[in-house]
């Protein structure tokens, strides 16, 4: 092995494996992340495989996702899909003649054996077994046919999976997670590895592909962990082939729950990958905090940058307790690199939002120098980049804003009078200078008995059209003089009717 000084191995070699059925979810999202910022952590090799081998379940858009999602999100891969690799294709639909040649060497090799048993005649003996207080696992039934019994089977017609035979011995590993794990082979029955159709199954194709590929690590979700014992057992047959040099480190990572504690899933709209790039998380921030999905930056920082996860990243630092999905925190933890970004790139990363066709103002009122100009002061506020369009809709829109939550809210007392002496106010004022437009504002709500924040509140509503938003006197320095006070006399002509 490879080792540097910090401990990095550059022998490392991971693999991400999704299959493609459904849009990408966050839970995979964390187990692709893990897996990179292990191999960026070392040096090492990312490998991106497609585990397409149900054809029922796959789909070709689905494929595409994978691939866009992984993209956008910066897990570059140095092996797989449309980069390449020394063990293309990286498509298990692709790879199916290997599947088939491992699968004849099994059962040749006593490893793997054809099993005649019908579901009907599997599912009464489970029950009976069952009814017995006894292990409902596959029973063995057809583990040690003779040829007769075989031929008798195929000239009734019946056609077979192939079994994968388990040793009669308990299987102790250590996972990087939670480290020492042993399970009793009573626990572990013989399992199918090849459908009745000839279709090899993801029992077999992914620990033969994680064999072919060399993976070293392999870091996945808990609900896998029971497939190890048997992948292991697995492994040790492909060593004996021929088709496996050693075999591989395993780590499960912890679940991600949502909401009321239940484990997040993949139908869960909370979970889908897409409803984050759609509300504007940036790449950075969105993996900042999946980052935290079971691993810890340190006691006092959860805020980092891609760059220090990877310095930091190790497996064995990964807690195997579950945990929570918390939007909250995404969406802070994304406002705070929202913050970060220079303003340059925050300008930009925000005009597919302002810039696509939406119902909030016409494109072509869409104003360039108004928007750069307002930029730097949206930037502290927003959350995800599509808080954008409520923050600078005002500046944009022929008609006042309408929001009527914000008007009853503000137009309280007598607006009609402070609006009134406002206007006057601002009408005279100095429109190059904020303070000028601020001491209209303050001298308006002395006349009124009003302290600045109640005074401005009806001004930034007939403004605006909210309570909450950008800076007052910025943004009525940027909207400009014309359209600000022709807002105040709509809004007084809305307070007369
Ligand atoms: N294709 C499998 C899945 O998406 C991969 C599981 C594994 O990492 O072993 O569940
Ligand atoms: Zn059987």
């Amino acid at each position: 092995m490879a080792n540097s000084a910090n401990g990095a191995d550059a022998n490392v070699r991971v693999r991400f494996c999704p299959s493609p059925t459904g849009n990408p979810h966050v839970g995979l999202v964390r187990t692709a992340l893990f897996n990179w910022a292990f191999a960026r952590h070392n040096g090492g090799t990312m490998v991106f495989r497609i585990e397409d081998t149900d054809a029922a379940r796959d789909s070709e858009e689905s494929y595409e996702q994978l691939l866009d999602s992984m993209r956008w999100l910066g897990l570059t891969w140095d092996e797989g899909p449309e980069v390449g690799g020394p063990h293309a294709p990286y498509r298990q639909s692709q790879r199916m003649d290997l599947y088939k040649e491992v699968a004849a060497k099994l059962i040749e090799g006593g490893y793997a054996y054809p099993c005649y048993c019908t579901t009907e005649e599997l599912d009464a003996r489970r029950e009976a077994a069952r009814a017995a207080g006894k292990p409902s696992g596959y029973d063995g039934h057809c583990r040690d046919l003779s040829a007769e019994q075989k031929q008798a089977y195929e000239a009734e017609g019946r056609v077979h999976i192939v079994r994968f035979r388990m040793p009669d011995e308990a299987t102790t590993f250590t996972d990087l997670v939670r480290g020492e794990i042993t399970v009793q082979a009573e626990n572990v029955t013989d399992y199918g590895i090849v459908r009745a159709n000839g279709a090899p199954l993801y029992t077999l194709v992914n620990p033969v592909d994680d064999a072919a590929m060399e993976i070293t690590h392999v870091l996945r979700g808990e609900d896998l962990l029971s497939s190890t014992p048997r992948q292991i057992a697995l492994y040790k047959a492909l060593i004996e082939l021929g088709f496996a040099k050693t075999i591989p480190a395993f780590g499960h990572l912890p679940y991600v729950m949502g909401e009321g504690n239940k484990k997040l899933s993949k139908r869960d709209p909370q979970a889908s990958l897409n409803l984050y790039r759609e509300r504007g998380f940036l790449p950075e921030g969105l993996l900042n905090y999946l980052s935290l999905l079971g691993w810890s930056f340190s006691a006092d920082q959860d805020v980092f940058s891609v760059q220090d996860l990877i310095e930091k990243f190790d497996i064995a630092d990964v807690n195997a307790n579950p945990a929570r999905f918390d939007l909250k925190k995404a969406e802070a933890i994304n406002a705070d690199h929202i913050r970060m970004l220079d303003v340059k790139a925050f300008t930009a990363a925000c005009e597919p939002w302002l810039k696509a066709p939406h119902a909030n103002w016409a494109p072509e009122d869409f104003d360039q120098a108004k928007w750069e100009a307002i930029a730097p002061h949206a930037q502290t506020r927003v959350q995800v980049l599509s808080d954008i369009t409520a923050n600078v809709d005002f500046l944009f829109r022929q008609e006042p804003v309408e929001d009527e939550g914000s008007w009853t809210k503000a137009m309280k007392g007598d607006p009609v009078a402070l609006l009134t002496t406002a206007r006057a106010g601002l009408d005279t004022a100095d429109w190059s200078d904020q303070e000028s437009l601020k001491n209209a504002v303050l001298a308006a709500g002395e006349e009124h008995g009003l302290k600045l924040g109640k005074a401005q509140a009806p001004v930034r509503v007939a403004v605006t059209g909210r309570t909450v938003g950008l800076p007052l006197f910025e943004s009525l320095e940027i909207l400009g003089k014309d359209k600000s006070l022709a807002r105040i006399d709509a809004a007084l002509a809305k307070l007369a009717a």
